[in-house]
């Protein structure tokens, strides 16, 4: 591991981009851990959102009434906080920890139909940029080189095969005891990019100034590797 001397360096902002389950909160997390950063992990923010509309019975599969949603915006309060135990933070929702309720395969279907909705990105883009307003942050998501931090420094854009993506998800979901099945894990993770990279506000691409890492055929050590050199040439 290449070593980082803390007064050698300046704090820069690293965007990770790139379709589901390409492991960027697992790179993100180990970046911020090794530089001393911060982590947001931007799409729990917008499943948590999705959650919210769920129990309010705004959303389903069949039906999504978005203004009743974008009225409540108002009353929807997300935060983070760090679990030493589990080494990251988890979100909360109007002061409730739904770190679990919101990884569901229920949340991940209806979560691109929410986060579609120009009022929501714009509620959630603005608090990811106050977070991010001193530098020193990795923070994942699907617009944040080109939307929420455009001026960042370092820019990821992750990608891997679908089924290779699919197949890591599925292993994840096994492994937390849910009872998921494949091929639904495989439609949802084409259909989310589908949602993401067709939708009209902020979609899903990769930003002109990013660096592509196709890491279908990469183990963890080697990817982090590679990001760490790049990342020391920034800072
Ligand atoms: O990163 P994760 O897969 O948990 O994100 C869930 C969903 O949230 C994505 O499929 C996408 O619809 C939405 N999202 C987004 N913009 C972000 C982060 C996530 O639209 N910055």
């Amino acid at each position: 591991m290449l070593p980082i001397l803390p007064y050698m360096t300046s704090k820069i902002t690293i965007a990770i981009d790139g379709f589901s389950s390409t492991g960027k909160s697992t790179i993100a997390k180990q970046l911020a851990k090794q530089l001393g950063y911060i982590y947001v992990d931007t799409g729990a923010m917008y499943r948590a959102v999705t959650l919210y509309a769920m129990q309010q019975n705004y959303v389903s599969d069949n039906h999504f009434d978005e203004h009743k949603l974008i009225g409540d915006l108002p009353k929807i309060s997300l935060s983070f906080s760090f679990n030493d135990s589990l080494g990251f933070a988890e979100m909360f929702l109007n002061g409730h920890n739904v770190e679990q309720p919101i990884r569901t395969i229920e949340v991940s279907r209806l979560v691109s139909k929410v986060a579609a909705v120009s009022e929501v990105r714009k509620k959630l883009v603005s608090e990811q940029q106050e977070m991010g307003k001193n530098k020193g942050i990795v923070m994942d998501g699907r617009d944040i080189g080109t939307v929420v931090f455009p001026d960042a420094e370092l820019k990821l854009f992750m990608t891997a095969s679908a089924d290779k993506r699919a197949k890591r998800r599925y292993k994840e979901l096994l492994d937390r005891g849910d009872n998921v099945n494949y091929e639904e894990i495989l439609h949802n993770v084409q259909e989310r990019d589908r949602i993401d990279s067709t939708r009209e506000d902020s979609p899903l691409v990769k930003a002109a100034d990013a660096i592509e890492f196709d890491n279908s055929d990469m183990g963890l050590e080697e990817q982090f590797e590679r990001i760490m050199r790049l990342v020391n040439d920034k800072i």
